[in-house]
């Protein structure tokens, strides 16, 4: 039997891709250069490392918009990565950009997000204002460029220049000059690769639809207050004539199925047609437009803030979601300013961090050592520490180990 190695896949893999995807054998590159990897492209070797990582076993509990315990069946940042690296494939695939970047990208695209979803990130921005912020687009790319410590040759995972830039989707002009190459396009006003572009649309996609099937299933929102938003309605008209008499649950995901796949096909049709008119012969090219090509239509925009504005009004303002949020917001803000008071209640790993951090950047270090300390917890560790910390009756010995 004869074995193919990287490079005869590789070609072979390229030969599908259109001339201005990222090709992984023109990459950019990684911050230490590596050796190939013998049966991968480079961006399945940058897809592997992030699953292995530590911080993406931890998206297991970390919440979206529900706090992880709440139940079983709704989403985490786990679930939500799988379903925009599945939204973000088909649409890769579709335009024969790069699958396995995507893929990459999607997987790692939530890794920075705090403990309690934008409750918690929040809290963390307000503790941190006068020390750096924090934001968790950024706090993503720390995490694979420097907090992950598994390497023997160097902190992070040492991904490729093109899944880092698309993991900082957005970042604040005055950061974006701390932020080296994958900072530069947020000055020069350029545009990420298509692969970046897509997998942020993607995401956008998996988290309208599942927030309205997980707002259903919590009894936040109900089917007669959907009719009322044209995308899901449209859809429901479809269903319901098809399957007269169908049980909600069935109903339910008829529908949210078919909405996701709307968004999909306006997201491809509209970006093709940017795509042909932008006569693009490479990479750079994309980087250089004026416009993100990537785009959905002027209709589906419409449509889409409608579901927005109604999904912030009824459900991520809903007092119940509220209640949870402040909750949570009140325990980071008040571990971080344990901390900030006395950091010899910080674990061993925490506290070096905060000092090496302390040795290099002053007070701003040790606050940003914190940050990273709860920027890492799930939402079930977050609880568990605030307990430790604040509950005199967990004065015993044996809490004295977590
Ligand atoms: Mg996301």
């Amino acid at each position: 039997m004869t074995t193919k190695k990287n490079s005869d896949m590789g070609n072979s893999y390229k030969s599908h891709l259109v001339a201005y995807a990222c090709d992984d054998t023109g990459s950019i590159g990684r911050r230490h250069e590596e050796t190939h990897p013998t049966y991968r492209n480079e961006y399945q070797r940058d897809r592997d490392r992030i699953i292995h990582s530590a911080a993406f076993r931890r998206l297991e509990y970390k919440t979206q918009v529900f706090v992880n315990h709440e139940g079983d069946l709704f989403r985490t940042r786990l679930t939500h990565s799988l379903e925009v690296a599945q939204i973000a494939r088909s649409v890769a695939r579709e335009l024969r950009v790069h699958e396995d970047l995507t893929e990459a990208i999607a997987l790692a695209h939530d890794l920075g997000h705090t403990p309690f979803g934008h409750a918690g990130q929040t809290a963390l921005n307000n503790c941190m204002k006068e020390l750096g912020g924090f934001e968790h687009n950024i706090q993503s790319l720390r995490v694979i460029d420097k907090l992950e410590q598994k390497y023997a040759d160097f902190d992070g995972l040492n991904l490729t220049f093109e899944t880092r830039e698309g993991v900082l989707k957005h970042c604040a002009i005055h950061n974006a000059k701390n932020l080296g190459d994958v900072g530069q396009r947020f000055l020069n006003k350029t545009q990420a690769s298509l692969e970046a572009q897509l997998t942020d649309y993607s995401d956008e996609i998996a988290y309208n639809n599942h927030d309205i099937d997980d707002g259903i299933r919590y009894g936040l929102i109900s089917i007669d207050d959907l009719l009322k938003i044209e995308l899901f309605r449209v859809q429901y008209d479809i269903v319901n004539k098809k399957y007269p008499g169908l049980d909600d649950k069935k109903l339910i995901h008829e529908v949210i199925r078919r909405m996701i796949n709307v968004m999909v096909v306006d997201l491809i049709d509209t970006s093709r047609e940017n795509i042909s008119n932008a006569d693009l012969k490479s990479v750079d090219d994309v980087r250089n437009c004026d416009i993100k090509l990537m785009a959905f239509s002027n209709e589906m925009n419409e449509k889409k803030l409608e579901l927005k504005q109604f999904l912030r009004k009824n459900l991520y303002q809903h007092y119940r979601v509220h209640r949870m949020t402040k909750k949570a917001a009140d325990v980071i803000e008040a571990l971080f300013n344990a901390f900030m008071d006395d950091l010899k209640i910080l674990p061993t790993e925490a506290l070096q961090h905060c000092h090496t951090l302390k040795d290099k950047h002053g007070d701003k270090g040790t606050a940003r050592g914190i940050s990273d300390y709860i920027a890492g917890m799930t939402d079930r560790y977050a609880i568990v520490e605030y307990e430790r910390i604040f509950n005199p009756r967990q004065l015993s010995f044996v809490n004295l180990h977590p």
